[in-house]
């Protein structure tokens, strides 16, 4: 892998262009040390495409290693990522790209085999508790009395519930939601913007498991991540 980095940061060096690499998730957990050093080396801007058959950054270890990717390596860039890359923008990396389908929100390599799918309703990126649901689950907090409104200019207020709907197409929904926690991002202060992301991701756990609430349980491995590592 290191042997492969090298050899593309010889080419982006004759290029002058950015080094873009696709890198296996477990490394950013197991090697992200020698990863920053290879990284530096390249003496290039540095893009990378996280891979992984599910969400890369739920590998344990692997938030922790991206913080320090992103605070070692010069101007990185995430790409094809998903809500994650704000986090990576929030401890200093340079920029950010998220994908609005599973597809785009991750590299899946040849041999890395994705999950099936059971529950095929729009995924939504529902704002207050910071992570990716179905609809169907989110229409089922709903029925049970959970209030998942959407507040931004996408929906006016109005239930996510109703992306249960197959007609409905979420993407507006979910690039104004997104779009809104980049805003919110990258309008803190740069003093102060890795504090107020972990404070985005703990209010977000406090949301979950509301007694009487019916709404999402329990956090992903990502976000609690994000918010204790
Ligand atoms: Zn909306």
């Amino acid at each position: 892998m290191f042997a492969a980095i090298a050899e593309q940061a010889r080419i982006a060096r004759d290029l002058n262009a950015t080094l873009l690499v696709a890198i296996d998730g477990r490394w950013i957990a197991r090697r992200h040390s020698a990863l920053v050093d290879a990284l530096n080396a390249a003496e290039r801007p540095a893009a990378l495409v996280l891979a992984d058959p599910q969400d890369p950054l739920a590998n344990k270890g692997a938030v922790s290693g991206l913080r320090s990717l992103a605070g070692g390596a010069p101007h990185l860039s995430i790409l094809r990522c998903d809500h994650g890359g704000l986090g990576a923008v929030a401890i200093g990396g340079g920029h950010a790209a998220m994908g609005l389908s599973t597809s785009t929100r991750h590299f899946v390599a040849t041999g890395m085999k994705a999950n099936r799918l059971v529950d095929n309703t729009a995924r939504l990126f529902v704002r207050s508790v910071l992570d990716w649901y179905r609809a169907a689950e989110v229409a089922g907090w709903s029925s049970a009395g959970a209030q998942l409104g959407c507040l931004l200019q996408c929906c006016g207020g109005e239930s996510l519930a109703r992306y249960l709907d197959g007609d409905l197409d979420a993407t507006w929904h979910n690039m104004n939601a997104l779009a809104d926690f980049g805003d919110f991002v990258l309008n803190a202060d740069p003093d102060d913007r890795t504090a107020e992301f972990v404070n985005a991701c703990r209010s977000a756990i406090s949301r979950y498991g509301l007694a009487g609430i019916h709404g999402p349980a329990s956090p992903k491995p990502q976000l609690t991540s994000w918010a204790f590592s």
